[in-house]
């Protein structure tokens, strides 16, 4: 996509510190956007993601802010008013792992799961379409009053051993973006979703951060390379913008394949 699709709208992007969150957040800035960069207890990388979208001309902010706890989620969007005078696109992107096998999950890995994975996502969802329709349609922005983008991932389809708080999350994220999705379209608010495959962050470092783990994930990804922040980026400047206006209640799987049980290309 060239020029700048988001002249003129503000993006308020969850976890946007570090990995996918602070891709998206170049990326936005890039299209147009001013960028509300929220962080939990990682200032100094939100500070260098903030920094680095101005040094390039782009406006952007931070504020911190644990996305389960809704006082802490009224803060991060009243930045973003302060900032930006509103938001028009919520990115639910923050994301945590707590991975043990199945008897082995404690009920606090489970819940810190839930809590910043699917609760997280949900409190900031209602927040933004609570504002966006305070702040009415403004057709000089954006044909839709708002848009809410869930970053999943691909284990809201893949069933995935040893992380089943994480996928139940994710699962979670899936239908709660399609009833959303389904309740808000005739107000003019599109509700989507990212699914990410493996992507190279902080998050899944043990999967190809030695070149045994590296060799193992290839396998799993018919493409034949590990996803970047910025495939994910890429993709969902276009689901934000006006180009996808026609877009409504759709998981756009961003993963080489990984999603095509690449098992059975010699088989099955
Ligand atoms: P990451 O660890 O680099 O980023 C996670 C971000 O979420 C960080 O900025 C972190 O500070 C923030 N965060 C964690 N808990 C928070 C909380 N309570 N409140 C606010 N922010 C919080 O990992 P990432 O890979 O960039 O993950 C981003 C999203 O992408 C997550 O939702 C993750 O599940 C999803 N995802 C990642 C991959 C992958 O391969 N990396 C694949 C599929 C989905």
């Amino acid at each position: 996509m060239t020029g700048t699709p988001l002249a003129n709208q503000r993006v308020l992007i969850t976890g946007a510190s570090s990995g996918i969150g602070a891709g998206m957040a170049a990326g936005f800035a890039e299209a147009g956007a001013a960028v509300l960069v929220n962080h939990h207890g990682q200032a100094h990388e939100a500070a260098a993601v903030v920094r680095q979208i101005i040094e390039r001309g782009g406006r952007a902010a931070e504020a911190e802010g644990d996305v389960s706890r809704p006082a802490d989620i009224k803060a991060i969007f009243d930045a973003a008013t302060q900032h930006f005078g509103g938001v028009d696109i919520l990115v639910a992107n923050a994301g945590i792992q707590k991975d043990a096998a199945f008897t082995e999950i404690t009920l606090e890995e489970w819940r810190a799961a839930l809590d910043v994975d699917l609760t997280g996502a949900f409190l900031c969802a209602q927040e933004a379409v609570r504002r966006f329709r305070r702040q009415g349609l403004d057709p000089s922005r954006s044909k839709a009053l708002g848009k809410v983008l869930f970053t999943s991932s691909v284990h809201q389809e893949i069933p995935w051993a040893g992380h089943a708080n994480y996928a139940a999350a994710k699962g979670g994220v899936k239908m709660l973006m399609e009833t959303m999705a389904q309740e808000l379209a005739p107000e003019k608010i599109r509700v989507n979703a990212i699914a990410p495959g493996a992507i190279q962050t902080s998050i899944n470092q043990a999967a190809w951060g030695t070149p045994a783990a590296r060799r193992r994930l290839l396998k799993l990804i018919p493409y034949g390379r590990i996803g970047q922040p910025q495939d994910v980026a890429d993709a969902a400047v276009w689901l934000a913008s006006d180009a996808a206006d026609y877009v409504v209640g759709a998981t756009l799987f961003v993963d080489g394949g990984m999603s095509l049980y690449s098992n059975f290309a010699h088989g099955g």
